[in-house]
């Protein structure tokens, strides 16, 4: 009997918190095998996101298509993360996460973090030299060059088929990586689990097991309600279908700690699971790794919350409005990354004048917030990635794409 990879990875998932309660500390020593895992998913981002991009958009080789896709996807990214930080405020107002901490007041001072304009942003996302995009693995910068190459070879017509031909033929190449890198991520998700559970004593986690409740609640009812609802109605998926599709890719975020580390199973299990095209996900799914971030948006809203309760200060409406809107904008400029949010949570507590000594409090239990918010984050990207497919009519139906759970 063949197992599937989803299960597989599961019962490295469970395996790995059993040993990590039991032999704690020591199974640091099986990190080396993680780190395996990582080092070669990433590998693989910068020349599949280049290569299917490319491929994607010569294919359609329509700039009017192209805007309205984008535009899809923009609006559902921006929608569906008001709502994750929106959901983060009504938790942390039910839980008060923040009241009756027996924990002492950090005191050491945390750096502000300074967050770049609107138009530098907006600039910045053009490369002066794509080859340093390429090696810098600027993400925006090579979606921007990826599209200009698509275009560029459309519009050259027959003399732009061998590069189209040669970005096809690499294209290709990169998925069957992703594959074979595939078969070790139960082995990975082992190595990168177990010595985190062994890390943590009971001692770091029971004071502040409040916070971490209240981001793992809030992350699983945005993604069965937000997620299910959207492929639910827009897509006509079956939110189960859905979950299962993209599991592996859940896992895998989970583990790492990465969106953008993800993004090479993100993009397979897209396609093979859940019949995304090829031209769909692999325009939506790097952007989404990028600027997407709903359960860090997510976690920020209960983090501020936390942060006002535990120093005692009462957030007006207007104020929490506030937060809205500035933790939907941190969100996007959070880098996939593991612990980005918790720096992009500097931007979000100024904003209404708050500590930013909160910030010390939240670090020590960080890396356990991180694995529930990039689950979430991943998750979120596929659900627009099959929304946006479905609406643009590219979204593969019936036994086909339904199987590939277990590939
Ligand atoms: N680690 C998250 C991600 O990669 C970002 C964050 O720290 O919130 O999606």
């Amino acid at each position: 009997m063949r197992i599937s990879l989803l299960t597989q990875i599961m019962i490295a998932f469970i395996i790995a918190v059993v040993a990590g309660v039991i032999a704690g500390p020591a199974m640091q020593a099986v990190q080396p095998l993680g780190d395996l895992f990582l080092r070669l998913i990433k590998f693989i981002i910068v020349p599949l996101v280049l290569t299917s991009l490319v491929v994607g958009v010569a294919g359609t080789g329509d700039l009017k298509k192209l805007g309205r896709m984008g535009g899809k996807t923009i609006l559902y990214y921006l929608v569906t993360t008001a709502i994750a930080v929106t959901l983060g405020l009504v938790i942390g107002n039910l839980f008060s996460p923040g009241t009756g901490l027996a924990i002492t007041e950090p005191e050491s001072k945390v750096e502000y973090q300074e967050a770049p304009g609107l138009v530098a942003t907006l600039l910045g996302i053009i490369p002066t030299n794509p080859v340093a995009a390429l090696v810098e693995g600027n993400m925006l910068q090579i979606i921007f060059f990826a599209i200009f190459l698509g275009l560029g070879i459309t519009l050259v017509g027959e003399k732009g088929v061998p590069v189209y031909r040669f970005f096809e033929g690499l294209a290709e190449v990169m998925y069957k990586i992703t594959s074979i890198v595939m078969r070790v991520a139960p082995l990975g998700v082992f190595g990168l689990i177990a010595p985190t559970v062994g890390s943590y004593g009971v001692s770091i986690l029971l004071p502040l097991m409040k916070v971490i409740l209240a981001v793992a609640i809030g992350c699983l009812l945005h993604a069965l309600i937000t997620y299910s609802a959207a492929v639910k109605l827009f897509a006509a998926i079956s939110p189960v279908r859905f979950f299962k599709g993209i599991g592996p890719a859940s896992l895998v975020a989970f583990s790492t700690c990465s969106s953008s580390g993800t993004l090479p199973v993100t993009i397979r299990n897209t396609e093979e699971n859940l019949g995304v095209s090829k031209r769909v996900g692999s325009f939506v799914l790097p952007l989404g790794a990028t600027v997407n971030m709903d359960g860090t948006a997510l976690y920020q809203g209960v983090c501020v919350l936390f942060v006002a309760q535990f120093f005692g200060y009462d957030l007006t409406l207007v104020q929490q409005l506030m937060v809205v809107l500035t933790a939907t904008l941190a969100s996007i400029g959070t880098a996939g990354v593991p612990g980005a949010g918790l720096l992009m949570l500097t931007m979000v507590l100024t904003s209404v004048q708050l500590p930013l000594e909160g910030i010390a409090l939240i670090a020590g239990i960080d890396r356990i917030l991180d694995m529930f918010r990039t689950a979430v984050n991943v998750t979120g990207d596929a659900s627009a990635a099959v929304v946006v497919a479905a609406s643009e009519g590219e979204l593969k139906r019936g036994r086909a794409a339904a199987v590939g759970s277990s590939s």
